[in-house]
């Protein structure tokens, strides 16, 4: 099957800012894809050169076989970018603007899907209000629905939950994952890492225009995985010397101690019952993708010094 998209090799420089230094990447059908990275690494730079919008100074780029320069049509007819920029119309309602859409797409009867994407995202008594009358989340909900108006096989996402309400994401991502489930690609890029680690199952990391992380979810956590750690506030607020050597830390009335497998709680469990000693409170902590994030941009900064 082909990959929903395929970057050969793609280099873009805005004067002397590299923003894209030769970035490869294949990402298949089906996958719901995180495309992550600090302010200014290229993801946007990277997703306007996906949907034909920017020219990359090197390389090629395809959508589901076509590319995207000589092939823009087919490959935009299969594209839908969420923007990370609010670009509306002022005049149009959202039906109306929704109804244009499909024009651009040669789309003539699209009503049924329009009021399916309006109900899905909730903008059901906001279908003819006009788009300047709406607040920023709102607006945020008809570029979503912009993006979907011609059903296309891959969605791009670039940024869609900056600075909206958590019932909006809900809605929203309740939205996609059904699109996922029925088949569509799905490329997300957020600042919100516990969305990502939620939702996505592939994972590629760009810093300063390079590739510096790309593998699954599962690999990516597992490759920083030391062990997990558990906190204990305990009365009487002491340690049993038995477990001296677990302990990593005490901070606030917490024991930290670090475990190498789920296991060892029982019998830390037992040697506290044993001594009399109470479990007030006890945390768990296994690492995550902002830890594996936080790892990978200062290890890649080691290695470029
Ligand atoms: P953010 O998370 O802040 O959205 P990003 O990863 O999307 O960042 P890009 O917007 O792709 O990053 O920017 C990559 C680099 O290219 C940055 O250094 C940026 O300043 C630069 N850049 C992007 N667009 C232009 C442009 N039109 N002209 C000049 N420089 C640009």
């Amino acid at each position: 099957m082909l990959p929903a998209i395929e970057v050969k090799q793609v280099c873009k420089h805005y004067g002397a800012v590299q923003a894209l230094d030769n970035v490869d990447l294949e990402i298949q059908v089906g996958e719901f894809f995180a495309l992550l990275g600090p302010n200014g690494a290229g993801k946007t730079t990277l997703i306007s050169i996906i949907a034909g919008l920017s020219l990359a100074n090197s390389g090629s780029v395809n959508v589901l076989g076509h590319n995207v320069i000589s092939q823009y049509r087919q490959a935009r007819q299969n594209l839908g970018v969420v923007p990370q920029e609010l670009v509306f119309d002022p005049f149009f309602t959202v039906r109306e603007s929704l109804v244009i859409q499909s024009g651009y797409y040669g789309i003539r009867k699209n009503t049924h899907w329009i009021d399916e994407v309006i109900h899905r995202l909730d903008l059901t008594d906001k279908a003819d209000m006009n788009m300047r009358a709406l607040s920023g989340g709102m607006k945020r909900r008809v570029l979503v629905a912009q993006a979907l108006v011609h059903k296309p096989p891959v969605i791009i996402l670039d940024e869609p939950t900056a600075g909206v309400d958590v019932e909006l994401r809900q809605t929203l991502w309740d939205f996609i994952k059904q699109l996922n489930q029925d088949g569509h690609t799905i490329v997300l890029t957020t600042h919100y890492l516990e969305e990502a680690e939620l939702l996505c199952n592939r994972v590629a990391m760009l810093k300063a225009g390079k590739i510096v992380a790309l593998d699954s979810m599962e690999n990516l956590i597992r490759s920083i995985s030391t062990g997990y750690s558990i906190r204990l506030r305990l009365l009487p607020d002491t340690l049993p010397a038995a477990l001296h050597t677990l302990q990593t830390g005490y901070h606030s009335g917490f024991y930290d101690l670090r475990i190498k497998a789920y296991a060892q709680i029982e019998s830390i469990l037992a040697l506290l019952r044993h001594e009399a000693i109470q479990v007030l409170e006890m945390q768990l902590q296994q690492p995550d993708l902002e830890d594996v994030f936080i790892r990978t941009m200062q290890n890649t900064e080691h290695r470029q010094i």
